[in-house]
């Protein structure tokens, strides 16, 4: 018998051309064309940056998909992930796990307000498909507002929440969700010239929607804190103050989606903390562990979780609190606090993101506007200033979307792996990276940004 290898992967070619191969014969890629698309195999990484297969490094500004807040392989969450691994692998939800609990308690001290109960999940779609179900049963409504403009999950209930050309494919949706305008002061549903105006104009049309769908029908309203994929929409001062308000008036269950804004992203623990609000249910995956294993979750406030002291919730998962996960959740918010992750993403926003995009915005006409917090920043490129035209139509795709994609390569060509969405670019390292990392790459930044100003239209 031969000596079994340790490796899963030894033996198995680890070349560059041979990942490519493989991927291209089998691997069956999430929103893609699957002929049209072609995956760079990804060697290794290490901190804010990951390599390919010919050496090249990559500053990454993208953070994955917003996910890996703590930067790749920290040191003491390989070993916390690795010393779990050799003690348990898996343990089923109905039975307690010191991993678990412990991953449990400590979301819930970093939580604002009574939100003290966690329902675990393996990622963020999960935790917004539970919340709405929760809310649901809690209020006995079944209608749920979701902004359009948001991006809240790919399964049946978080798809149809979605409020962006995601949820399309999945039409007819879930019934009894309606979407509505939330606040984006740069192209204001409300025609709004001030931040001010747009608060007030956003709440009186969501006022409007609640009373021509009625009240005593919503079980919920949801929304990202900080709107992520859809351009990074910080709220105007007042706005969630203002829905909370609502969400008391009648009787509606707030649900706050952090699955991107949350922990380190916006500079604070969770968003709303920058606010002082404090939903009813919040959602999280992503940076609770920055994906070193897949997890999520719904944080639940008092009322709701009295709902079911005697009631059964009906909703479970076999990896609900999978403990390997769990164990990385309690090492990474450990790390957070011991490294003074969360005041770092606050002030590369401050000090460093914040003041060189304004300055970039003025050497580049093609930026119409930079707008975010922490580590949460979007690029919105214009052909026009005045007219404020995207560089590319919504949802462009093939050829329409030239342009944004001859940005994105001018900033790989210079090492930076950039984020785009659109007519945007997103500004979200690890909320772990360094002034000098993030400084590196706005210079790339810097420089691709000539390739917008090429198409400028404008005088
Ligand atoms: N909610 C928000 C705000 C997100 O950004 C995402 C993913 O990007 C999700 C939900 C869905 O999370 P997942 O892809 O882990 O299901």
């Amino acid at each position: 018998m031969t000596n079994p290898s340790t490796n899963p992967l030894a033996g198995i070619p680890a070349d560059e051309a041979s990942v490519r191969k493989l991927d291209r014969a089998h691997v069956f890629h999430s929103w893609s064309a699957q002929a049209l698309i072609d995956p760079l195999p990804i060697a290794s990484a290490q901190g804010s940056y990951f390599t390919d297969y010919e050496g090249k490094r990559y500053l990454d500004f993208s953070s994955q998909l917003v996910n890996v807040n703590i930067g790749y392989q920290h040191p003491r969450l390989i070993a916390a992930l690795q010393e779990y691994a050799g003690r348990m692998t898996t343990v089923s939800p109905a039975f307690a796990n010191d991993a678990r609990s412990e991953a449990a308690r400590l979301i819930s001290e970093v939580a604002p307000g009574d939100l003290d109960r966690v329902f675990f999940t393996n990622g963020g779609a999960e935790a917004t498909e539970n919340a709405l179900r929760m809310a649901k049963l809690h209020t006995g409504r079944h209608k749920v507002l979701a902004a359009y403009r948001s991006y809240h999950g790919a399964t049946a209930g978080a798809i149809s929440m979605t409020g962006d050309p995601r949820r399309w494919g999945a039409e007819p949706a879930m019934p009894g969700i309606v979407h509505f305008w939330g606040p984006y002061p740069y192209r204001s549903a409300f025609h709004s010239t001030t931040p001010e105006e747009e608060t007030q104009r956003a709440l009186q049309h969501l006022r409007d929607v609640i009373m021509v769908e009625g009240a005593a029908t919503i079980a919920a309203i949801i929304l990202e804190t900080v709107v992520g994929t859809n351009g990074i929409l910080v709220p105007p001062p007042g706005y969630l103050a203002g829905v909370r308000g609502i969400c008391d008036e009648f009787g509606i269950v707030m649900i706050a989606d952090e699955v991107m804004a949350g922990f380190g992203r916006c500079g604070e623990w969770f968003a709303v903390d920058h606010w002082g609000v404090v939903p009813d249910l919040i959602c999280f995956a992503k940076g609770v562990n920055s994906g070193y294993v897949p997890l999520g979750g719904v944080l639940i406030n008092d009322a709701i979780n009295a709902t079911f002291q005697e009631r059964a919730y009906p909703g479970g998962l076999t990896y609900s609190g999978h403990p390997l996960a769990c164990a990385t959740a309690v090492a990474s918010i450990e790390i957070f606090k011991d490294e003074g992750v969360i005041d770092n993403a606050r002030r590369l926003g401050t000090d460093v993101i914040g003041p060189e995009l304004a300055k970039i915005a003025d050497r580049h006409p093609s930026v119409g506007e930079v707008r975010g917090l922490g580590v949460f920043w979007a690029v919105e490129l214009v052909l026009d200033r005045e007219t404020r035209e995207p560089l590319v139509p919504y949802n462009a795709s093939g050829a329409a979307a030239a342009p944004m994609n001859a940005v994105a390569a001018a900033c790989k060509q210079r090492g930076m792996w950039p984020m785009t969405h659109f007519n945007r670019l997103h500004v979200v390292p690890p909320c772990t990276a360094t002034e000098q990392e993030v400084r590196e790459g706005l210079a790339a930044l810097d420089e691709a940004l000539d390739t917008a100003d090429e198409y400028y239209t404008g005088s």
